[in-house]
């Protein structure tokens, strides 16, 4: 297994219902290393620049609104096969589908407010990684 980097997010819902903390204890218990970190609120047209590929989705206007209604906790994370290992720390995208104990089982109130996000594979990663951070703050 490699070393991988994945790109994660605390969405707007679970910033703004103070989960943040409770977020990164499950990180640290699955024993991510947390290689850049920043706090930030998206613009309308970042949110849209980010989930570019959803733009033809009948929720992408929703989606791109909720990533910008207030702050992001955005992470680079490290691990042994990082990229599938947080989305199964994260479970399955609607949170009344995601397994016992995942994030967005304990945490998600709907398909769209699931509290986190996670790269979907490394080109994916590579591209979400390098929207937010530059080559110096992954060092
Ligand atoms: P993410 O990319 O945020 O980690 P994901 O890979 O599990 O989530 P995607 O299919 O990439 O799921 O969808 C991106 C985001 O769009 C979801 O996390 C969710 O917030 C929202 N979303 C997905 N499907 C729907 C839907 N049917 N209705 C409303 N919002 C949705
Ligand atoms: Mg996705």
């Amino acid at each position: 297994m490699a070393i991988e980097k994945t790109l994660a997010i605390i969405k707007p819902d679970a910033v703004g219902r103070g989960l943040a903390g409770d977020i990164l204890k499950h990180i640290h218990e699955a024993k991510f290393k947390i290689v850049a970190v920043k706090s930030l609120r998206l613009t309308k047209s970042e949110a849209e620049g980010f989930y570019a590929v959803h733009r033809e989705r009948p929720f992408f206007k929703d989606l791109t609104e909720f990533m910008s209604s207030g702050k992001v906790v955005v992470m680079a994370l490290e691990a042994e096969n990082a990229i599938a290992r947080w989305r199964e720390t994260m479970g399955a995208t609607d949170p009344a589908k995601a397994a016992p104990g995942t994030i967005r089982k304990t945490y998600g109130t709907s398909i769209q407010n699931n509290c986190t996000h996670g790269s979907d594979a490394p080109d994916t990663a590579r591209f979400e990684i390098s929207y937010f951070f530059s080559g110096m703050e992954l060092i």
